[in-house]
Parts: C-alpha cells; sequence; structure tokens
C-alpha cells in the first residue's frame, strides 16, 4: 500500500551523520537497524556464535557482545569470524580490552572514551579503532552518570545525561574521530526520552536508542514501546535495541515489530487479526498463534489479514496481499491482493495459508530479481 500521499503517515527522519559499522550503514538515510545483546560467556565462542545466529535468524543487524576480560576479547576473532552481522564489543573501562576487540574484528566498540583514564589510553584506543576500520558508540546512562555531574544536577536528569554524552563526544573529536553513534539511555521513559530530545537538538551524531532494564518480556516490551514509539515517530533513532529479560531473539523481533508498526522497517509476515468474539467462524487466536509460528521463517514484507466472520474480513482483505475471513458453516473466504479468490473448509485453514505465504513470497523475490537483472542490463 502507498503512503506517499498520506501525510499523517509520514515520519520525518533527523538529518544525521552517518556511520559504518562493519557492512551496516547507520544514520543519514540508512534503515534504522535492530539490535541486541547476547548474555552467553563471551569467552564460551560456541555459545555465543550460535545465540548471535539466532538473533540474526530473528534479524538482528549487528549484535553486542561484552569483552570484560581477556578471554573474551581472544574468543571475539572466531565469533566475528562465524557470524555474518557486525560484532558490537562492549567495553567498560579497560582501554586494553577495546584494543584487543578492535584487533579481533569487531566493528564497533562500545566505550566511553572519559572513562578510560590517561589521555594516552584514548589516543591508543582511537587510533586502533581507526587502524582497523571500527566504530564506537558512546553509551552514557543514567545509572552510572560521572559523580561531578550527580553532585553539580543533584540526580540523573535530561541535562547530566546529554552533557556527559557531549563531553565524551569532545573527546573524540579532539582526536578527530567522528566515527561513532551516541545513547543517553534510562529505564525511565521520561528521563530517557527528554535525554534523547535534548542530545537530538544538541549534535547530529546518529543516535543508538533504548530504553534500558526495560523488565521482562511482556512490561519490558509496552515501556519500550512507549519510549521508543515517541522517539522513533519524532523521527529520532537511527539504531534500536530492547532490552528485554528474556532471548535476545525476541529482543530483535520487538524492536521489528516497533519499526514495522510506524512503518520505518519491513520484513517478513505481518499479521493483521481481529481479536476474535462470539461471532467468529474458527478459532482466530489458536489460528493466528499456530500461523505466525510457522511463518517466521519468511522474510519477504508481506501481509496477511486474518478475521474471525465477515464483519470486517472483506474490508481489512481490501488492504492485505492475502485475506482470509470466516464464513458459516465452516466455509470460508481466501482474498489475493483485495480480491475474492477462492473457498476454504475449517480443517486446513494453516497449511492452506502457508503454502499461499509461501508462494506469494516466490512470486515476490522472482519479480525482484526480474527488476534487478533488468536494472543490470540496461
Ligand atoms: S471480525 Fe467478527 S469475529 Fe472478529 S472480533 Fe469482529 S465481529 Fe468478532
Amino acid at each position: 500500500m502507498s503512503t506517499s500521499h498520506r501525510a499523517y503517515r509520514q515520519i520525518l527522519r533527523r538529518t544525521s551523520r552517518q556511520i559504518r559499522v562493519g557492512n551496516v550503514l547507520v544514520g543519514g538515510d540508512a534503515p534504522i537497524s535492530v539490535q541486541t545483546m547476547t548474555n552467553t560467556l563471551t569467552a564460551d565462542a560456541k555459545a555465543t556464535i550460535e545465540q548471535v545466529l539466532r538473533a540474526e535468524e530473528a534479524g538482528a543487524d549487528m549484535v553486542r557482545v561484552s569483552c570484560p576480560d581477556e578471554e573474551s576479547t581472544a574468543a571475539l576473532k572466531e565469533i566475528v569470524k562465524a557470524v555474518h552481522v557486525p560484532i558490537v564489543a562492549d567495553i567498560h573501562f579497560h582501554y586494553k580490552r577495546a584494543i584487543e576487540a578492535a584487533e579481533a574484528g569487531a566493528a564497533c566498540l562500545r566505550i566511553n572514551p572519559g572513562n578510560i583514564g590517561s589521555a594516552d589510553r584514548v589516543r591508543e584506543v582511537v587510533q586502533a579503532a581507526k587502524d582497523h576500520g571500527c566504530a564506537m558508540r558512546i553509551g552514557v546512562n543514567a545509572g552510572s552518570l560521572e559523580r561531578e555531574l550527580l553532585e553539580r544536577y543533584g540526580e540523573p536528569c535530561p541535562e547530566a545525561l546529554v552533557e556527559s554524552a557531549l563531553t565524551h563526544a569532545k573527546i573524540l573529536e579532539d582526536h578527530d574521530f567522528r566515527e561513532f553513534k551516541i545513547s543517553v539511555k534510562a529505564s525511565d521513559v521520561f528521563l530517557a526520552v527528554a535525554a534523547y530530545q535534548g542530545l537530538a537538538e544538541a549534535c547530529d551524531y546518529p543516535l543508538h536508542i533504548g530504553i534500558t532494564e526495560a523488565g521482562g518480556l511482556r512490561a519490558g516490551t509496552v515501556k519500550s514501546s512507549i519510549g521508543l514509539g515517541m522517539l522513533l515517530w519524532s523521527g529520532i533513532g537511527d539504531t534500536i535495541r530492547v532490552s528485554l529479560s528474556a532471548p535476545p531473539e525476541e529482543e530483535v523481533k520487538v524492536g521489528f515489530e516497533m519499526l514495522k508498526s510506524l512503518g520505518l522497517r519491513r520484513r517478513g509476515v505481518t499479521v493483521i487479526s481481529c481479536p476474535s468474539c462470539a461471532r467468529q467462524q474458527f478459532d482466530v487466536i489458536k489460528t493466528v498463534e499456530v500461523l505466525e509460528e510457522r511463518l517466521a521463517h519468511i522474510t519477504t514484507p508481506m501481509t496477511v489479514s486474518v478475521i474471525g466472520c465477515v464483519v470486517n474480513g472483506p474490508g481489512e482483505a481490501t488492504m492485505t496481499d492475502i485475506g482470509f475471513t470466516g464464513g458459516g458453516k465452516g466455509v470460508h473466504q481466501v482474498f489475493l491482493a483485495g480480491q475474492p479468490a477462492h473457498r476454504l473448509k475449517d480443517e486446513s485453514i494453516v497449511d492452506h495459508l502457508v503454502s499461499l505465504v509461501e508462494k506469494k513470497a516466490e512470486e515476490i523475490k522472482a519479480a525482484q530479481a526480474a527488476e534487478e537483472a533488468a536494472a543490470a542490463a540496461e
């Protein structure tokens, strides 16, 4: 469905400078990337690689791993080689870990230059990043603000987070390094949003947005959607991480759903389904639950409506690629490209929809390949 003529749907993204994290562009007109973080021991390369691959399958554009010790940065080399997405190495204070991570092939270092000590150390880390084509992320967090700022501002507040971020940024700028993005996270939605709004005004660096320590899958998803939704809707944010006490791949799925809801990214099947009620002509909830699972492997963007009865079914079907509406006596209606196509009996609903989606995905891919071939031939 074209959105270009619907002004109420348009999000004007803040103009940010563009950086490169491995093969992923962040900022400018690059798609908003989705990232997550592993929770395995990084030194356990096998477990970490498996987790990164699961996150990749869910759609992660990049993945962060903690590097608290030398064993971790040693494992990083193997991890980077075995996965397909850029790896961000999370460093806190040890400048040596940062240098090792850059040497091991990390595409980005999450490090706050003001926390790693002397100017010489900062210079060494920046040099390592430059030598190895590594970007950086300055990650300010309300829970670990500098003491001096806390004393001056009295408590973590948006201004303190922004000042901390800009102070770290200045250190990198003084070393002629601008390949970085910034985050100013807080677990409080109001604080995080206000801090990002302030930072968005104060600089043009790409912003990594997130609500930190948001909670478990359900509460954290709601909280993150409110905070990140508010920012994304106003055009702020170049890369996102949803922080959940849940497996990394769940964070990625939630991140993508957020971007899909706002029309900022398209990936996989978007199922539009009704909540169901006494009028439903088949078990909508069970069908959607199984269907979403069976369609998780589809990456081609498309919409599918699964609606319990004719009250809303035909209307939703006109706006989706594949539509399914419950009908009386167990005879349901299938729509293709908004038009009634054929009828279907109860028992095979999920299998039938899965095969229609897979066929449609193949068609879309073939059309894209033909378009690309035609463009290449010109
Ligand atoms: S579309 Fe039909 S089944 Fe679904 S909630 Fe509405 S009235 Fe109920």
